[in-house]
């Protein structure tokens, strides 16, 4: 694609995914996005309930290295933004808000991959054990036949990789905080993901579960 292409279909991309459910959408340079070592440490120390559980979570993902290196490989990056009720990121519902962000992430990603960029790959917020395999004891694609239950949408998570999250916002142009405590449990909070888009050659290789 020539520069005008990648921008058309920029554009469609980001009309896409406010027409998907997504709040905001962004396109930002790769190097508009923040990287952490000390913030992947986070997920085990203190260990997250979902470490270790699932192939989209440490330490079953590279980390924050090899986050750097797709971006180093990728062209444009877009972030979305799902604003949603506060309470609803506590208790039996945040499963079920992790989740319509992780599908929300992949048919990005997927539209990505059809509009030209073919080596695009999608991160969400979250481990995807929790929301798409609540009650199998085992991620299946930790095991011997190695595929994954939900490899249509469930998607790495951001924090395993050391995104700055608060970073990204700033980047974006959005506030972090749109919740305030006066707004009670109807006030706003939200949750984010991010994808890369690449053009490379044949299909995305990194959410290949
Ligand atoms: S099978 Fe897929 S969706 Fe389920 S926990 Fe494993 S990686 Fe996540």
């Amino acid at each position: 694609m020539n520069t005008q292409q990648e921008q058309d279909a920029i554009e469609s991309l980001l009309v896409f995914s406010l027409k998907i459910g997504a709040t905001k959408a962004k396109c930002l340079s790769p190097d508009d996005i923040c990287v952490e070592d000390k913030l992947a440490v986070l997920c085990h120390d203190p260990r997250c309930p979902f470490w270790g559980q699932s192939m989209s979570c440490p330490p079953h993902i590279e980390g924050p290295d090899s986050f750097r290196k797709l971006l180093g490989s990728c062209s444009y990056t877009v972030v979305i933004r799902l604003e949603i009720q506060a309470c609803s990121l506590h208790g039996e519902d945040r499963p079920l808000v992790m989740r319509l962000l992780h599908e929300t992430v992949a048919e990005v990603e997927k539209k990505a991959i059809q509009l030209g960029f073919h080596q695009s790959a999608g991160f969400a917020g979250g481990s995807c054990k929790p929301s798409f395999c609540p009650e199998e004891k085992y991620c299946s694609a930790l095991t011997p036949q190695g595929r994954c239950r939900h490899p249509e949408h469930a998607r790495p998570s951001m924090s395993g990789y050391g995104i700055n999250v608060g970073k990204l916002m700033e980047a974006a142009g959005w506030p972090s905080r749109i919740f305030s405590p006066v707004d009670g449990p109807d006030g706003l909070s939200w949750v984010t993901g991010l994808i890369l888009l690449s053009q490379g050659g044949g299909e995305s290789q990194v959410n290949d579960y």
